[in-house]
């Protein structure tokens, strides 16, 4: 991961709040550069692990460099805890009201929030809200993250229920790395 310490703005879409990152942040996997794009948010998660539903799911989304239609998306799921200081640094400046957006005040560094082993799943999969673009390598996070219910109602208050029914896997696999 090769992510600046950047953000330009966080929006308040219909059904998502967004971080929009500058360009110039990369990522390799598989031996392919990504460009990383911008953060959002579902509440509950989309993806469950054995089972079970978690409060909140992050989404980092990055796109192939030379075909932005080519998706990595990280996905980073919350329990209820301690308070989060990644979201802490810009859940206070979301737009109250849907379409509205603000230029963040002090940069995100988000190798200050890495764990220290990334352990995951992985499987070939599509974009969660239309157009549902099916060349999406997903990577689920094994590590759960917290985020204190205050963040959690907050989230939830401003996005609603955005969270995509799971859908079968279609004999596809999904690998444990
Ligand atoms: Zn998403």
């Amino acid at each position: 991961m090769d992510y600046m310490p950047s953000s330009e703005r966080v929006i308040h879409k219909a059904h998502t709040v967004e971080v929009q990152w500058e360009k110039g942040s990369t990522v390799t996997f598989d031996g392919k550069v990504y460009e990383f794009r911008q953060f959002h948010f579902h509440t509950p998660s989309e993806h469950l692990i054995d089972g079970i539903t978690y409060p909140l799911e992050m989404h980092m989304v990055n796109t192939l460099r030379g075909d932005d239609q080519v998706y990595l998306v990280w996905s980073i799921l919350f329990r209820e805890g301690e308070e989060n200081p990644l979201l802490a640094t810009f859940l206070n400046d979301v737009p109250e009201k849907p379409d509205g957006e603000v230029v963040l005040r002090t940069k995100i560094d988000l190798m200050d929030y890495r764990v220290p082993e990334l352990d995951y799943y992985t499987y070939q999969g599509s974009l969660t809200t239309p157009p549902y673009t099916e060349s999406v390598t997903w990577v689920i996070h094994k590590t759960i993250r917290e985020a204190s219910a205050a963040q959690l109602k907050r989230l939830g208050e401003l996005e609603g229920n955005n969270a995509r029914h799971v859908q079968p896997l279609h004999g596809r696999e999904v690998e444990e790395k």
